[in-house]
């Protein structure tokens, strides 16, 4: 193990991040890197537990516990401790191919089951492990490894997500040859045209790719299957497909003056200013600008974080973010005891930046928009909220209800939708004919991602519904290892 009595003698200590302030100033990461000597430190604190909650990965109260990919966590925290890099890297990539990604966008569900977070706070196990990876880009310790023999089995991966990129990671490992589909313009799914650059620099995304293509992966982009290219193609020309196509249906507010202009969905307004900096540093105007507007996000999720990050960037004259959920307390509540993940608030980097910008937390809790109004060109011009009380039915079930007398009305020339996910598009899978379960997700059990159709497989958002890039990564890589199972009768994927 690390330091026996590390959590005892050191501090927990994150890397530092770029001032909010001058990193709203351009689309760099907000992270900064924290000296080697330090993150020793920091891994010292882990006490390799007889029981390592951090990749227990099980489900506690409704929510995921640890991580869910079972990284080997306690096992690179003791070798980075021991100043054994590239050991600690061949731990960590056992289990996750993507470690650049989830150390930089993963809500660190392994922290919030850390046993030194009962007695102090948790390991930094986030930061550490995108200290390894980043450590390994560096030293030169990634270099393609395409396998030694192919199989000559044909399989079409469709979406290039962390679900689709994890699978055809793994399925090219085992000697397939493997052709991802991707009907964006670039390789990289919700990595890409989803979590802004200042989360997650793009380039990171692209190094990756780069690596996988050197490995032998084919990547085909500005293809939609079963609109550019026909969905029993697929069946023919291949010997399976793993569908990772997400979950891409927005949830929308059908209130009054939903039509109104100026009102996006969020993934709208992210991705498409991902991509004007990536094609032309904005510099061809073709993203949604919020300069000089009253912005109002709708959803306290990452996805409004996002939406807040990216309008501050763009000179937003003021932003204020509606949640219908209330306020989590500071401290865990007495019905959420660890390991559960912490149901507490937390302040993410949008916040923080509009705060230090305009003062409060942008995020109003317990509201909800009851209409939009607009101008005599059809353009939004104000958003019209209520509060709301959580109270219980019959059943015991939650529900709001709105506090007569708390009626607001709120300037806004731009309004962004970022309340999730309801589910897949039903396109391919209506051709492919495939069951949905019951939330419309195609239907493949968790453990075997085989559909209803021989030879295909789903995973990811798509198989799931909304989630994490974590899950993405644990999926596509289960549903590579069924789809190995299913062309050579026995696999030796994880
Ligand atoms: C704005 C935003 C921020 C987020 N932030 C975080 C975060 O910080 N941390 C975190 O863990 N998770 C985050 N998430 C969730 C996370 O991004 C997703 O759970 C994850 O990307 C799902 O991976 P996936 O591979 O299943 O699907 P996706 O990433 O959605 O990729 C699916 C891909 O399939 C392609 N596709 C669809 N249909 C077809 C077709 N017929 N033919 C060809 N291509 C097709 C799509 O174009 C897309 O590129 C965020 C989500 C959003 C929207
Ligand atoms: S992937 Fe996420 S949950 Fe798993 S070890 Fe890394 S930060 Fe923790």
């Amino acid at each position: 193990m690390g330091k026996p009595t590390g959590f005892m003698e050191y501090e927990r200590e994150l890397p530092q991040e770029r001032s909010p302030l001058e990193r709203i100033r351009d689309w760099n990461e907000f992270y900064r890197r924290m000296p080697e000597e330090a993150l020793r430190t920091q891994a010292a604190r882990c006490m390799n537990c007889g029981v390592p909650f951090c990749h227990s990965g099980i489900v506690l109260n409704g929510a995921v516990s640890g991580c869910p990919n079972h990284n080997l966590v306690p096992e690179w925290n003791d070798l980075v401790y021991r100043g054994l890099w590239k050991e600690a890297l061949n731990r960590l990539i056992r289990t996750n191919n993507f470690p650049e990604f989830t150390g930089r966008v993963c809500p660190a569900l392994c922290e919030g089951a850390c046993a030194a977070g009962l007695a102090t706070a948790p390991v930094t196990v986030k930061s550490i492990e995108r200290a390894i990876i980043e450590k390994a880009y560096e030293e030169g310790w990634v270099v393609p490894r395409p396998p030694l023999e192919r199989t000559g089995k044909k399989v079409a991966v469709v979406g290039s997500g962390p679900a689709g990129l994890a699978c055809a990671d793994q399925l090219n490992r085992a000697g397939h040859l493997v052709t991802v589909f991707e009907r964006a313009d670039r390789i990289g799914g919700l990595l890409m045209y989803g979590i802004p650059n200042m989360k997650l620099d793009k380039a990171v995304v692209r190094r990756r790719v780069d690596l996988m293509a050197a490995e032998g992966v084919v990547f085909v982009t500005g293809v939609e299957v079963g609109r550019d290219y026909p969905a029993e193609k697929l069946l023919r020309e291949f010997d399976a497909a793993v569908l990772c196509c997400g979950a891409a249906k927005p949830r929308d507010l059908p209130v009054e003056g939903r039509g109104l202009k100026g009102i996006h969905f969020a993934v709208e307004f992210l991705g498409a200013n991902t991509k004007s900096l990536l094609d032309a540093n904005l510099g061809d105007g073709n993203f949604i600008s919020a300069r000089g507007k009253d912005v109002i996000v709708i959803g306290g999720g990452d996805t409004g974080t996002d939406c807040v990050g990216t309008s501050l960037r763009h000179g937003c004259r003021s932003v204020n973010q509606f949640e219908i959920m209330p306020r989590p307390p500071a401290e865990r509540g007495p019905g959420n005891p660890w390991p559960q993940f912490p149901r507490v608030y937390k302040v993410d980097y949008g916040q923080e930046e509009a705060a230090a910008l305009y003062g409060p937390d942008p995020r109003h809790y317990c509201v909800t928009a009851k209409k939009f109004s607009g101008d005599d060109r059809g353009c939004v011009k104000e958003v019209h909220t209520v509060e709301v009380e959580w109270v219980r039915d019959d059943q015991g079930r939650l529900s709001p209800r709105e506090v007569p007398g708390t009626g607001k009305v709120w300037p806004a020339q731009m309004v962004l939708l970022a309340m999730g996910f309801t589910g897949p598009e039903d396109n391919l899978p209506d051709l492919l004919g495939l069951e949905r379960d019951e939330r419309s997700n195609v239907k493949a059990g968790y453990g075997r991602f085989a559909t209803s159709v021989k030879g295909v497989f789903a995973a990811g958002d798509m198989r799931r519904g909304q989630s994490l890039v974590i899950w993405a990564i644990n999926e596509g890589r289960g549903a590579a290892r069924e789809c190995d199972r299913y062309l050579m009768g026995s696999t030796s994927l994880d």
